[in-house]
């Protein structure tokens, strides 16, 4: 190797007292010197402002929650068709990233009742394509043969948002906020061997902030069911801590089911973090009335804003009460993982080829 080669190259120029090897600069400024400068200078302001717009892209970004519709698949499908029209219009302006329904999609597994239920819910992906959206069934819906025709993985094909199914759950993936999520719909009354599939999907997705959306799991006046206990905690194969309890990827679990009252509660993993569960069914609320449940997560302010919307009651169309309308605090960063900044990434990215771009003048 001769490094004097290096120095003949790359004559030092007085740059007050700082020699140009220490600065990693080139050897002058003229010429093709300039040009490398200007290009790295060009190269750091975009990547500022690429940090400026970044800012959109942790935009709040909404998850609706459609609570169980048995009563409005039965007696009033114009409330059902009213919440999937309100999603699809509304997609851009509430930054909508998921849409999870909570089961019993039937008050009878009737294949004129599924029908029904599929019908309006696949204009989901017929008016809002690529909008991913996750259901399951509630103990209102086992006519499984029924149900997988209307919401088996086969409607589902493809749709690439769309993870998997096993027996009658599912997962799906989501992007938001500059974040990747996974969804993982756990049906109602879930075997073990069910929960054990939810643990691989996990498994096989390791720090993925998670959601649970299922059926039974909180009572109206607080606490888990018998079943809610089991996916909380219940031993699996694969994690004798339990689907929640032993994850601590699992921020937040969706349910319906008991009607008497909406609940939310914040229960602590095995890791000491805090796993955000909420209740809500409408189903005798007017046979639903149209009420979807809007989360939106507001990274910036820290915060999940938690409110009940119907696009169908136009006299009461908010629910305002403390356990309808609430917030959840959450430090994003701290719960879910950091997400690395566009502008630091770009920053290492140009230092690297600047450096390339100077050890190959100096090599060749
Ligand atoms: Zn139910």
């Amino acid at each position: 190797m001769n490094t004097m080669t290096v120095t003949t190259e790359h004559p030092k120029f007085d740059a007050g007292g700082f020699s140009t090897d220490a600065l990693w600069l080139p050897s002058s400024f003229g010429g093709a010197t300039s040009k490398f400068l200007s290009l790295v200078l060009i190269s750091v302001a975009v990547c500022l402002v690429m940090g400026v717009s970044s800012v959109h892209a942790a935009s709040p970004f909404t998850i609706i929650g459609v609570p169980d519709i048995e009563n409005e698949t039965q007696d009033y499908p114009v409330m059902l068709q009213s919440q999937v029209d309100w999603i699809v219009n509304n997609r851009a302006s509430q930054n909508i990233a998921f849409v999870a329904q909570q089961g019993d999609l039937t008050s009878l597994p009737t294949t004129d009742q599924f029908s029904t239920a599929s019908n309006k819910l696949f204009q989901i992906s017929s008016s809002a394509p690529g909008l991913p959206w996750g259901v399951l069934p509630g103990n209102h819906d086992f006519d499984r043969v029924n149900y997988i025709n209307a919401f088996g993985p086969s409607k589902f094909a493809g749709q690439s948002w769309y993870g998997g199914a096993y027996n009658d759950s599912s997962y799906q993936t989501f992007a938001a906020g500059g974040r990747n999520y996974l969804m993982i719909d756990v049906e109602y009354n879930p075997s073990v061997s069910v929960l054990d599939w939810a643990q691989s999907v996990i498994t096989a997705n390791p720090g993925i902030p998670t959601i649970i959306n299922t059926h039974d799991y909180l009572n109206s006046t607080g606490g888990r069911s018998s079943m809610g206990d089991l996916i909380f905690s219940g031993a699996l194969t694969g994690n004798p801590d339990g689907l929640v309890y032993g994850n601590s990827q699992v921020f937040m679990v969706l349910c319906g089911h008991n009607f008497s009252s909406p609940w939310n509660q914040t229960s602590i993993d095995k890791a000491g973090q805090p796993v955000f569960e909420n209740l809500a069914d409408y189903q005798n609320t007017n046979s639903g009335d149209g009420y979807l449940r809007l989360y939106q997560f507001d990274e910036t302010n820290s915060v999940i804003h938690v409110s009940t919307y119907s696009p169908y009651d136009a006299t009461t169309p908010y629910l305002t009460d403390s356990l309808n309308q609430f917030d959840i605090s959450m430090d994003f960063n701290a719960r879910l993982g950091v997400v690395p900044e566009p502008t630091i990434l770009c920053l290492l990215a140009v230092g690297g080829v600047a450096l390339l771009m100077r050890r190959r003048k100096v090599v060749g």
